[in-house]
């Protein structure tokens, strides 16, 4: 019986446990045919929604379902977090000592928001990028009466549209709660202009000066003080804030680092079309887990799901798993809290934002409430 185990349960890896479940429904029936999903968590986590949460727009609850209810019944589930990964062995360690063997393993663990690597930042500031970070935020914003916001962004991490949303959405918000006037917002930048893809930066330039909101660059969030209510860059810039919101930089899972799979952030190298661990033919990795410079974002997850489903479907029916990935991302972004725009590149091809409207906006919003049919592999 041939053994397929998907370490980690999030959007990634659920996709390709129902694809594979699907495309190989007899040979599962069968029992010629074991898929294994291993997750430290009962619950499946919608986390853009986390965006929303922060400004009450959506509760948390709505942001998770149970990953039992969304896997192919026949999928086997193991809840506990996965210690080491003997390559030699062919098995996953759990930590409660479980061994898990595969003849096929994929690795979509995603990726941590570290806000301990910038000094004073867990005290000091807020992220909107956990549900409990999500929470004290949102009780933040609501007991905000006026003053200044700043938001500092660390690299690498997930979502890049993420900062630029919350900014614009901050503003909005501001405004609608009556106190727009009394509200400063900076938005500061790692690198030499305001957004990573140069495209989005050139569009949303203009978009900060029309809006008038302050944009510090070349700023790394080096540490907070949060007594003084002051960040300081590795720049050696100090900004002045009444409330501090960070997209902390991130790093890979530690089981990652443990196996001595990965880079120095615990990033695994991955071949950048056929989506295999770089050096091993047993071993496909997706999503945020991998070390490849595209966006770390669900849309690419999904996408890369894709790929390394059919692969798997074709090396289990004897095929040689030829079908390659092409760096296709696409993402919504929200302009306020009423309209949105997108994205869609690949290798090949740059972003081109186009205008944003209300339509996008409320797409965005229906696909976060139809989201649930994407890791079923229904959408
Ligand atoms: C606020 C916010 C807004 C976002 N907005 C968007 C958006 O608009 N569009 C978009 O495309 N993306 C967005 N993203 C990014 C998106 O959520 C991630 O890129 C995506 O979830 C990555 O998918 P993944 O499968 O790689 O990892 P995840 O979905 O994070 O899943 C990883 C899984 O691995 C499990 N795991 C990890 N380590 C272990 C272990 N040791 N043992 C067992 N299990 C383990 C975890 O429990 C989890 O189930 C957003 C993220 C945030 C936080």
């Amino acid at each position: 019986m041939a053994k397929i185990v998907i370490l980690g349960g999030g959007v990634g890896g659920t996709i390709v446990a129902n694809q594979v479940a699907k495309q190989m429904s007899n040979a599962l029936s069968q029992g010629q045919l074991e898929i294994t999903v291993i997750s430290d968590s009962e619950q499946h986590v919608y986390q853009p929604m986390f965006l929303y949460v922060a400004f009450d727009q959506v509760m948390p609850g709505e942001a998770k379902k149970p990953e039992r209810d969304i896997l192919d019944p026949r999928i086997k589930m193991v809840i506990g977090s996965a210690e080491r990964i003997d390559r030699e062995k062919k098995v996953v360690l759990m930590s409660d000592h479980r061994a898990v063997p595969y003849d096929y393993l994929v690795i979509a663990t995603g990726s941590r928001p570290a806000p301990e690597l910038v000094e004073g930042l867990p005290e000091g500031g807020h992220i909107f990028y956990t549900e409990e970070g999500a929470m004290k935020l949102r009780r933040a914003l609501h007991d905000f009466q006026g003053g200044r916001i700043v938001i500092t962004v660390g690299v690498p991490h997930k979502c890049p549209v993420a900062p630029l949303e919350f900014t614009f959405m901050l503003q909005e918000w501001a405004k609608a709660k009556g106190i727009g006037d009394k509200t400063e917002i900076v938005y500061t930048y790692p690198i030499g202009r305001i957004h990573s893809l140069e495209p989005v930066s050139e569009w949303a330039t203009p978009v900060f000066e029309e809006r008038k909101i302050e944009s510090h660059i070349f700023f790394n969030p080096e540490h907070v003080d949060p007594v003084k209510k002051e960040i300081t860059s590795l720049e050696g810039e100090t900004l002045h804030y009444d409330l501090l919101v960070a997209v902390p930089p991130h790093t890979g899972q530690d089981v990652i680092g443990r196996s001595g799979l990965g880079d120095a952030g615990n990033w695994i190298p991955t071949d950048r079309t056929s989506l295999r661990m770089q050096g091993a033919d047993d071993i496909f990795v997706l999503g945020d887990a991998t070390n490849l410079p595209i966006s770390k974002a669900g849309s690419t997850a999904h996408f890369e799901a894709d790929v390394v489903a059919a692969n798997l479907v074709s090396l289990l029916q004897g095929g040689f798993g030829s079908v390659t990935y092409n760096g296709k991302v696409f993402c919504f972004i929200e302009t306020g809290l009423n309209k949105a725009t997108y994205i869609t590149f690949d290798y090949a091809h740059p972003p081109k934002p186009t205008a944003p409207s209300e339509m996008i906006h409320m797409f965005k919003l229906a696909y976060n409430r139809l989201y649930w049919l994407t890791p079923a592999g229904l959408l």
